[in-house]
């Protein structure tokens, strides 16, 4: 039996490859949070400068034009704050210096949840892999979760040690939660439609497809609309 998960976290914090990953991984769940009160917050590593495969688009002004996609989409979510760290696309590894940034972010935060990629999610059908920054990004904020955040003695410039109870990983094959997104998949098409230099058009087809996902995961979960999940309790 699908397990749905209903309690709402007070401070989340989210982090995720580029700027419209979290809104396709999991609006709709951190619009239902949001709206329930808890405090959401969003990391985007990546200036998602190479999202186009238009050779005459200048990278730059790719990656600006969504930096303020990006803060669109945070404000019809809800999200307390959100922030690019503007690293360059495609270009992301787990090294000891994204660990140390992340450890940053959880520390700062002090988030009692965490969302993100599952890293070991690779193959798709027989026509997507999974793309190199989610995987990387899904590694390393894992490794930054545990032990790094949670132990003094590594990265101690960081600020004090913190414990996350639980990661939520998305994009994932092996969901074992969801959340019924059905109040919320409104929110969530608007916030991944605002992401136009990725889903061009106004003709609505994100939207459509947003929904047309929910739906698939609500079944499995037997709501309307859900968004499902790989879930690690961390402890804490
Ligand atoms: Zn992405």
């Amino acid at each position: 039996m699908a397990e749905l998960l209903d309690a709402t976290p007070n401070v989340v914090l989210a982090v995720y490859a580029h700027p419209d990953d979290a809104d396709v991984a999991c609006a709709g769940t951190l619009a239902r949070w949001a709206k329930a009160g808890c405090e959401v917050h969003l990391v985007v590593c990546t200036d998602g400068g190479k999202g186009t495969p238009d050779p005459d688009v200048d990278v730059a002004s790719l990656a600006e034009r969504r930096v303020g996609e990006l803060a669109e989409a945070a404000g019809i979510v809800g999200a307390a704050s959100h922030q690019g760290l503007g690293m360059p696309d495609g270009e992301i590894e787990n090294t000891l210096e994204l660990r140390a940034e992340l450890v940053g972010w959880i520390r700062r935060v002090r988030p009692e949840v965490v969302l993100g990629h599952d890293p070991t999610a690779v193959f798709f059908g027989q026509h997507y892999f999974n793309h190199h920054d989610h995987r990387e990004v899904g590694w390393a904020l894992l490794d930054a979760l545990s032990p790094a955040a949670a132990l003094p003695h590594y990265f101690p410039k960081q600020g004090p040690a913190h414990q996350v109870s639980v990661a939520y990983l998305s994009g994932t094959l092996e969901p074992d939660v969801w959340v019924d997104v059905s109040d919320t998949i409104g929110i969530k098409a608007a916030a991944v439609e605002c992401h136009r230099s990725q889903f061009s058009g106004s003709d609505g087809w994100a939207g459509e497809a947003v929904h047309v996902r929910a739906e698939e995961e609500g079944r499995r979960a037997g709501v309307a609309f859900a968004e499902g999940f790989r879930r690690l309790r961390l402890g804490g």
